[in-house]
This record gives structure tokens, sequence and C-alpha cells, in this order.
């Protein structure tokens, strides 16, 4: 049952039961966790029997054996895996795919996005990802998002936005790209749309006005637009210069989508923070991040997907389902060669390109292209903490960071595929679920087709 409250202003405030259980999380609550293992992310080794102690939202002590201080409430995980909260550096919560997304684009407003983007917020909490970078939405609806989650109205994970994704006309970003020219309009800044180093500086800052956490960019072509290329370079080097530039004096990040090796090369030179996909790395591309500590998000998944529904007729619109066939089946390939070069590499799936809650299937993929189990989790935790410049706070299980905690029924590092079954999810010190409903995600995966009204007919 909600409860009001009047606030200085007057007004009123409708607390639901998420903020009654996130209130719960206080600084007098002692919390107890006893694993039967844990990870520990930062030594990269497997522990036996650790209990977590949580004072209020942080991790107050990790220690060997089983304590419980006077008082505490103990949770007790004999037979599971404890890990850090998992991040997935990139996610686009607002949107998922379907049959009908291309149509659906001409029906629905900001608001239906946004009200579909609650339930794949929550699911993906309940899949172990405490923590996403959400790079790229329509119109700032994860923002909104993102302020919902964190005041506790709603479950979902921690949210570290790019808000409108930064591209050039007619590029990936541009979103009226196959519309008909009445309707298509000609987009400007304050949709992304930038064709100079000037319109380049005033879209970063217009982030900064609409509360953004990170920068987006499209400096090439991309699969899932209606154009015809998947990797052309289309942003200048100089246009990406003025946009890292400008992003850093705010303390922004910035994230490259980029396919093709000449963006790449690019993005890399003007000093972008991390490459997004990445299909067409070559070993230039590898060197130059390896030399500018550029970090790699291969989001293997989305490849994997999509060349998978490419061959299911009219699930994409032709000139979508072509770049699909030919880009998607590469990234698992460039994700094992980069491994091997030693360009760093944090966990990312481009949820919403396949279905979200489904994100750990990433993990089993990062193994099949030669990737050690210890290193996919290092990716998903200590790597993509670093990459958010949120490490002090996130990534491993150790005394003054955030209480995020999750376990998996058994030693993920045996069998990668547990990391599909997230038996238990705590953020920021709240439990958000404790077993019983681990089967959840492999119903979601084996599951026929993403549901649609037109499915139904
Ligand atoms: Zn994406």
């Amino acid at each position: 049952m909600s409860q009001f409250i009047a606030t200085a202003l007057g007004s009123l405030v409708i607390l639901g039961a998420a903020s009654a259980r996130a209130s719960d999380a206080d600084s007098a609550t002692v919390t107890a966790i006893h694993c039967g293992h844990l990870i520990d992310t930062q030594a990269g080794k497997l522990l036996g029997e650790t209990t977590v102690l949580i004072r209020g939202k942080r991790i107050e002590s990790v220690e060997s054996g089983r304590q419980a201080p006077p008082g505490s409430t103990e949770i007790d995980l004999p037979n599971e895996t404890c890990l850090p909260g998992l991040t997935d550096s990139h996610t686009h919560l607002t949107d998922q795919t379907s049959r009908t997304a291309y149509v659906d684009q001409y029906h629905w407003n900001i608001a239906d996005y946004a009200v579909r983007s609650t339930v794949y917020a929550r699911r993906t909490l309940l899949a172990g990802f405490t923590t996403v970078r959400n790079v790229g939405d329509v119109a700032n609806e994860s923002v909104a998002l993102r302020n919902a989650i964190n005041a506790g109205i709603l479950e979902g994970p921690r949210i570290f936005t790019a808000g409108i994704p930064i591209g050039s006309t007619g590029g990936h970003a541009d979103r009226t790209n196959g519309y008909r020219s009445d309707l298509a309009g000609d987009p400007g800044v304050v949709q992304g749309m930038i064709n100079s180093a000037d319109d380049a500086v005033k879209a970063v800052r217009l982030h900064y006005k609409n509360g953004d956490d990170l920068i987006k960019i499209m400096p090439s072509g991309g699969v899932l637009d209606e154009s015809s290329s998947g990797d052309n370079p289309q942003l200048t080097l100089d246009e990406i210069r003025a946009i890292v530039t400008t992003a850093h004096d705010y303390g922004f990040t910035v994230a490259a989508h980029a396919h093709g090796a000449e963006a790449i090369r690019r993005a890399v030179i003007g000093g972008v923070d991390s490459i997004e996909h990445g299909t067409f790395l070559n070993d230039e591309d590898m060197k130059l991040m390896k030399e500018h500590g550029t970090w790699y998000v291969p989001t293997i998944i989305a490849g994997d997907f999509v060349s998978t529904k490419a061959k299911v007729p009219g699930y994409y619109p032709p000139q979508v389902a072509a770049k699909a066939a030919a880009i998607g089946p590469l990234i698992l390939g460039t994700a094992g060669r980069a491994y091997k070069a030693g360009v760093k590499i944090a966990f990312g799936t481009d949820a919403a390109v396949y279905p979200h809650g489904q994100n750990a299937h990433e993990f089993e993929l990062m193994v099949q292209a030669g990737m050690p189990p210890m290193f996919v989790l290092q990716a998903a935790t200590t790597h993509a903490a670093q990459l958010l410049k949120h490490d002090k706070d996130l990534g491993s299980l150790s005394a003054g960071k955030l209480a995020d905690v999750i376990a998996v029924p058994g030693n993920p590092l045996d069998d990668i595929s547990l990391m599909k079954r997230v038996s238990f999810v705590m953020k920021d010190g709240v439990v958000y679920k404790r077993g019983g409903n681990a089967l959840i995600f492999e119903e979601q995966v084996n599951a026929p087709a993403p549901a649609s009204p037109a499915d139904d007919f």
C-alpha cells in the first residue's frame, strides 16, 4: 500500500513498496551474508566459505568462514558462489527488439517507451545486473527511468545514461533514416545530429543540461538503422575531438559505437574512452587502443542475435537484414583476437537488440571466443567499474564498496552457464531476489520470439 508524504513544497509524493524496502538499508541495519564460496574479482581468486558483512548501503568487511555480529540479519547461501553485482556496459533499457519495432516508431510516443522500460529495468536487475550504462535512448526518457529508480519508486539497476546518441545527418544515430521525406524532416543538434565541430560542442553541452551521465557517439555506420552501410566513417576527426574535449570538461566519458576500422581509428585518436562492437577492428586499431588505453566492449550476443533473426523473413527491413547477416557473425572472432592482443575488455551486450534479461548469455559467448571464465567475470565487475570511473564504489566485494552482491548456484568458473541462473540479488544493501525463480531466465531464453501484438493474430 502506498503512503503519502507532504514535501517541504507542500506537494504530495507517493511512496511505493520499493522505496519502503530501500529505506530499510539504513546504517543501523547489519546483514551477514554467508556464502559457500566467493569470487574475489580483484585478486582473480575463488575463495571458500566467506561472510560479507553489510552495514546500510555499504560492505563493512569480508571475512573468511562464518561470522555474525550479535543482532545482525543473517542470509545463508551455503551452496552458492557470491560475486559482486554485475555491470552491463552497453544497454538500451527503454527499447526492445520485436517484429513490429520499425512500425512501432510511427505509433509510439516517448511515454510508450518509458512505460515499457520499467519492466525491462526490473528484468535486468533480477538477472544480476545491478549497474548498467544506458548508451542511447529516444528522447532522454532514460533520465526519468534512472531518477525513478534512484528515488526508490521503481526496481532496476543503477543507471548511468548517455541520453540521446550523437551522430551525423543520415548516420546511425539519425532515427529518421528510411522515413518518407515529409516525416523525416531535418533533425538537428537537439536530436543529436551534428555536422560540424561547433555542433559537437553544443550537443555535449545539451547533454549536461539534460542531466545525462556520459556521452555516446556514432562515428561509424550501424546495423539496425535503415541506411546502406554498417561500417562507413560518419564523423570527422575534428568532430570527434570537439566532442571528447568538451565531454571531458564536464566529467563525461565517451563511448563510441564503431564497426569499421577507419571509424575506430578516428575515435581512438580522438580520445574516446571505449569502442563498442568494434567488428572490423584490425591489428593497427588494436595497437592504437592499447597505446591510448581505450576499452573494448564487444557485445557478441547482439551480433549473434541479429545474424539469427536476419534469416527470419520480415523480422528486419531488407536493408537491415543484409547488414545483420554480414556483420553479426563476425564479432565473436573479433572479440577473441582482441583478447589475445591484450586489448582492455569490459562486458557489454547491447541489450534491447536481444530481449532484456538474457544479458548473461554474453558470458558463454566470451568464453566461446577464447576468454577464460575468471576474465569474463572481471570484465563485468572490476573492468566495467574502471570504464565507468566508479571503481571506488563498484566492481568487487570489499570493505567500503556499495553492497551490490549476487549469487549463483554452484561454481561459475567450472560452468559459466550458471551466470544465467542468478539466485540472489542485493543492490545498495537491499535484497531484490532470493532463490526460487532461477528458471525464469531459461523460460525467457527458450521462448520462441519476443511477444508483440502482431504475433497474437
Ligand atoms: Zn547499442
